[in-house]
């Protein structure tokens, strides 16, 4: 409540029951315009009021009359004056409600900024901020805001948490899965039932979480369990992060982010996580089989891509060059694939990429003034002769280095053509991890 509220309050209720007396009023400066009007309790004892009349007079804005420290203790000073009386300034009204914008103290007078020399307008105008009693009012008003869209943001909360429920039990009857899923979602959701075995609770994600991506990209994961969603092999488990779905207006579900959510197999597969588990391995293990040249296949291109991401991750990290140029990077990974399927396993291109860095490091350091990318396009170019020369030579295998992410996918379509694979395939079987 604001003082004038206050006293307003006091007035109308008359205070303690005994008879307020009028108050004391006095305007400064004394001589021309009267600027501030001050106005003392007029129950307050003769040297109360002398004190006040002392600390507000001036005769010019800007200067008081004379220092607190001429009136008494500073302390004592302000306490008596704030307790007893108000000053208002006659030409600056509240923009809000018209009001006398009022203080109480010296420094108030001073922050409200016309306190200056001929900083008091000569007539009335609107001053910059707004009174006391405004401010309270708006404050109110803000509070009252606030307490409303905090009590709906519970209320969404508990529908949401509701509507979770819902959603996670409506796939309790979603139909057994009949559309086979892509490679690479199949890849997925076997390397996921690796994961459920070691768990064993038969639920895995969410995806975010891993150190590096099933699939060798986040977009690669999110794209195979939306796909394993969709075709009905995988459905969300509990807990659910209300931050891992959409909302439709009504707080109903609208959608999830693929890589936020635990997962489970499909219900339709077994009520039991673990059941079901065995279920997607045994069903999705004849799509594999039927189409192992693809697997193959798949597993070279992953493999291109990680030889790729070798001699890249080389030139910049322990070269310090640039890295391989964006046109560059489709001739490197075209050239690792072809000899990929030629019968080199990933070591042994490894091997030839190292050389054909180091050669091309070498290269760049005895000739000056190379552009930028240089010596990466040429490790790329010296990569492609070292596969020919290597073709008439028994050729060396260097490990996969720990720093290169490799992917999940990738053990899981290795040991796959391990136990199913012919054993003389070529690819599958070199490396041993
Ligand atoms: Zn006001």
């Amino acid at each position: 409540m604001g003082k004038r509220q206050r006293r307003r309050e006091r007035q109308r209720s008359g205070g303690t029951g005994k008879q307020q007396r009028t108050p004391v009023v006095v305007r400064f400066p004394s001589l021309g315009t009267p600027l501030v009007r001050v106005e003392i309790d007029g129950d307050a004892p003769p040297d109360v009021r002398e004190t006040c009349l002392a600390y507000w007079e001036f005769d010019e804005a800007g200067t008081w009359a004379r220092p607190v420290s001429d009136i008494g203790s500073a302390k004592a000073v302000c306490r008596t004056v704030q307790a007893a009386s108000t000053a208002s300034l006659l030409t600056v009204v509240c923009p809000g409600c018209a009001g006398p914008v009022t203080v109480s103290t010296r420094s108030e007078m001073a922050a409200s900024g016309y306190w200056r020399a001929g900083g008091l307008p000569a007539t009335v105008t609107p001053g910059r901020a707004p009174c006391e009693d405004c401010r309270a009012a708006a404050d109110t008003v803000r509070r009252e805001e606030e307490a409303l869209a905090e009590e709906l943001r519970r209320q969404a909360e508990r529908r949401r948490a509701d509507n979770i429920v819902l959603w996670l039990d409506a796939h309790r009857d979603d139909p057994a899965p009949t559309e086979t899923p892509s490679l690479q979602a199949a890849l997925v959701l076997l390397s996921a039932a690796e994961t459920m075995e070691r768990t064993a609770d038969g639920t895995f994600g969410p995806l975010s979480a891993l150190s590096s991506p099933l699939t060798g990209s986040e977009s690669g994961d999110a794209d195979a369990i939306g796909e394993l969603y969709r075709k009905g092999w995988i459905a969300p488990a509990p807990p659910v992060a209300a931050e891992s779905l959409t909302y439709e207006d009504d707080d109903t579900v609208s959608g999830f982010y693929p890589d936020e959510l635990t997962w489970r197999p499909a219900h339709a597969l077994g009520e039991n996580a673990l059941d079901a588990r065995e279920a997607a391995i045994t069903r999705l293990t004849p799509h594999l089989l039927r189409d192992i040249a693809d697997v193959r296949a798949h597993l070279a291109d992953l493999d291109a891509g990680l030889l790729t991401a070798y001699l890249s991750g080389l030139l910049t990290r322990q070269y310090g060059e640039a890295p391989v140029p964006e046109h560059r990077l489709t001739d490197l990974h075209a050239a690792a694939r072809e000899a990929l399927d030629d019968g080199f396993s990933l070591g042994q291109l490894i091997a030839i990429a190292w050389s054909a860095a180091s050669g091309a490091v070498s290269w760049g350091q005895r000739t000056p003034g190379l552009k930028p990318g240089s010596v990466s396009a040429a490790a790329v170019t010296n990569f492609g002769r070292g596969i020919g020369y290597a073709k008439d030579r028994p050729a060396t295998e260097y490990d996969i280095p720990g720093w290169l992410p490799r992917p999940a996918v990738r053990a899981t379509a290795l040991s796959f053509l391990e136990q199913y694979g012919d054993g003389a395939d070529p690819v599958g079987s070199v490396l041993s991890l």
